[in-house]
């Protein structure tokens, strides 16, 4: 079964435009500047397909002419960004939803275990939204996602929606099985992460290419890997081909 018909809670796109836009993402050759113009794009037609569910309320508007129908969203949004490099994907939301709530998530990835770190969080008490839309352009191992999520229900946030540019099919096993009520709504579902913990083919490291921190070949993706990484990942694999 293809992992659509296996995760019910996942939508791959289908409209031409993102996949356009998404394989002029992918070139290696794409400068940051335009980079982040596609992500901006990107995450604008994503955005729109994620919130087609939201709820409306019926409201009146008065036309110049007379009264009529109208529709007014129901619940508060919250938008999520996993920082660094969900921060490039907030712009088009807002401009979406200019009454969204946002809210910052610091959550790096320890390059040997893969596993994520919390470094920043300023969630109040009480959830002040009702759905929260986590935005992380790469779904990759899916152990950020998961605690992002683990943070926003603890928080009190009644629905969540994962949006991302790309994911490997072990971020979507992780964050389904640990969350299978959140839909995760992706321009492409790629062949699998590589031995660091890289989406394949993938685009690289989004945060990087967004903001033009290219520090060497020793940090491009794929180029050195730690036992432990490949560890995780290969445990991944074998979690999603059902060794495990
Ligand atoms: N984060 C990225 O930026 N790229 C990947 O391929 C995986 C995680």
């Amino acid at each position: 079964m293809d992992l659509a018909g296996r995760y019910p809670n996942l939508h791959v796109s289908r409209h031409p435009l993102v996949a356009h836009k998404l394989a002029l993402l992918r070139d290696r050759a794409t400068e940051p500047k335009l980079f982040r113009e596609l992500v901006r794009e990107l995450s604008w037609l994503l955005g729109y397909e994620a919130m087609a569910d939201l709820t409306t309320q019926p409201i009146t508007v008065e036309t110049p002419l007379e009264p009529t129908a109208g529709a007014e969203l129901e619940p508060k949004v919250g938008l999520v960004p996993v920082l660094r490099a969900g921060l490039g994907m907030v712009d088009a939301m807002l401009e979406l939803m200019p009454s969204a709530e946002v809210w910052h998530i610091g959550l790096y990835r320890d390059e040997r275990s893969l596993k994520p770190v919390e470094y920043y969080n300023k969630l109040p008490d009480a959830a002040t939204v009702q759905v929260c839309l986590i935005l992380d352009p790469m779904l990759a191992t899916g152990g950020s996602s998961s605690a992002t999520v683990d943070i926003l229900k603890h928080w009190g946030a009644a629905r969540i929606k994962q949006v991302s540019l790309i994911a490997a099919p072990e971020g979507v096993a992780t964050l389904s099985a640990a969350h299978p009520d959140v839909d995760i709504h992706v321009a492409a579902v790629d062949r699998a992460l590589n031995e660091r913990g890289y989406i394949v083919p993938g685009l690289g490291d989004a945060g990087d290419r967004q903001f033009g921190t290219f520090a060497g070949p020793s940090s491009e993706p794929g180029h050195a890997s730690g036992d432990e990484a490949a560890e995780v990942v290969r445990r991944l694999q074998r979690t999603l081909s059902g060794e495990e």
